[in-house]
């Protein structure tokens, strides 16, 4: 696959054997896009092409990320191609007849970040690095564990010493070296950037890394396939689709937003689509953040592209950042598609969490219920309409966090072990 890079803010050009992380006129905030020639990758492929693969992962793209052989060099664990549920009950529950539920929390080391970190690994594999290193709130240094324990490289992760205990598990358990920051993820961040620049070890720290927001983008590929076939096939959808027209884009796109480089994936896989023709319109983007970590909502409102950083304090932890290291790029994401940003609180995103269980069966870590959340906001202003069909991203999965969880599960009753007391239980 041949492709360049392209700083996001001079739109300076780079050669990526010689460009490794981000335009050197701009420093740790030049974040590069990776350009394509689609004309080459529509002479390669086809959305009837892919659509018939066996792959059910996000390698079925392959002639759309930026690898030299993804056959040789993807590390062996099923990530994407996560189920996008029709939620008929839920959506019913707020007015809307087209809700759907791109349950994230399925992949393999139970979140999103699974998508980046694949890309990620594979790249490091075909660059023959020796060790990789990231920072994270808990989530992209899980996945980066995972998928670089599939690869047998090996791995320094840092982490804010708070980050939940399951994701902390998660990264010794698959072999990586932990560092625990006494600090928030922004300095854990910073700690991990110089590191990597001291030590020379390959960094996967989002959005730094141009790859993080490639491997993102499948989501967006998966969410279009799958509704071109979802809930089921129809014979005007299948000749369609055989005829090789394309793929079916959602009206919107709910997505929770810390750093931004998951709207921002999303973005450019919509772009990639739209570039190639194989879908027919932009979804707007919808970006929530949590009240207490609002650095884009800020932007956004301001018309600006300045990014003020927040001292962010926020329930959800995999949204909570400072600085969004992807912002310039996420503001744009839904300004350019005519979408909008809504914060919602903590409260707002903890009730969230048993609604999404209870109404549409997807246990979900705060994170990812809060662009639930926000979508009951955006209902409730009127943003939406009834019969638009939506996209909910929930991007990690609850045992996540069961801490969170249980302040909002509700009590178990403690009897003992008689129908006797079973039979006075059940009257309280
Ligand atoms: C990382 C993460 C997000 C936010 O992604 P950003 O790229 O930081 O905006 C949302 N939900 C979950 C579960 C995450 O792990």
């Amino acid at each position: 696959m041949t492709y360049h890079f392209k700083c996001t803010l001079c739109g300076e050009e780079y050669d990526p054997h010689t460009t490794r992380y981000v335009c050197p006129k701009h420093g740790d905030d030049g974040i590069l896009d990776t350009i394509y020639d689609y004309k080459r990758i529509a002479a390669a492929t086809s959305p009837q092409k892919i659509s018939n693969s066996r792959d059910y992962s996000i390698w079925r793209y392959a002639d759309l990320l930026p690898l030299n052989d993804a056959a040789e060099s993807a590390p062996p664990l099923a990530v994407g191609w996560t189920p996008l549920y029709h939620a008929k009950t839920l959506g019913a529950d707020l007015g809307l007849s087209h809700l759907y539920l791109k349950d994230d929390g399925r992949n393999p080391t139970a979140s999103f970040k699974d998508r980046a970190s694949a890309v990620v690994v594979a790249k490091a594999r075909e660059l023959g690095v020796e060790l990789i290193t990231t920072a994270s709130t808990g989530n992209a240094g899980a996945a980066l564990a995972g998928l670089a324990a599939a690869a047998q490289m090996p791995t320094i992760i840092f982490v804010p010493e708070t980050a939940p205990q399951a994701k902390i598990a998660q990264l010794l358990i698959f072999g990586s070296r932990v560092m625990l920051v006494k600090g928030n993820y922004d300095q854990a961040f910073d700690l991990c950037l110089a590191a990597s620049k001291e030590f020379g070890w390959y960094c996967r720290n989002t959005a730094y890394n141009p790859y993080t927001v490639e491997g993102k983008k499948t989501a967006s590929f998966e969410i279009c396939e799958q509704l071109a076939l979802t809930p089921f096939p129809s014979p005007a959808k299948l000749e369609r689709g055989a005829r090789g027209e394309g793929w079916r884009a959602p009206d919107r796109i709910f997505v929770s937003v810390g750093d931004g480089n998951i709207i921002s994936g999303l973005w450019k896989g919509l772009r990639d689509l739209a570039a190639l023709g194989w879908i027919d319109k932009m979804p707007k983007l919808m970006g929530i953040q949590a009240e207490g970590s609002a650095a884009c909502y800020n932007t956004w409102k301001a018309g600006t592209e300045k990014i003020t950083p927040v001292n962010a304090v926020t329930v959800a932890d995999s949204i909570s950042a400072d600085i969004p290291r992807d912002g310039v790029r996420a503001v744009r994401a839904v300004r350019e598609t005519g979408g909008a940003y809504l914060t919602v609180t903590d409260d707002e995103i903890l009730a969230a969490i048993p609604v999404l269980a209870r109404r549409a069966a997807v246990f979900s870590e705060p994170a990812g219920a809060a662009a639930y959340a926000g979508l009951v906001k955006a209902v409730k202003q009127g943003l939406v309409k009834s019969d638009e069909t939506i996209v909910c991203m929930i991007t990690g999965n609850g045992l996540k966090d069961v801490k969170s969880a249980m302040q909002v599960a509700g009590e178990g009753i403690h009897i003992e072990p008689t129908l006797e007391a079973l039979r006075k239980a059940m009257k309280t």
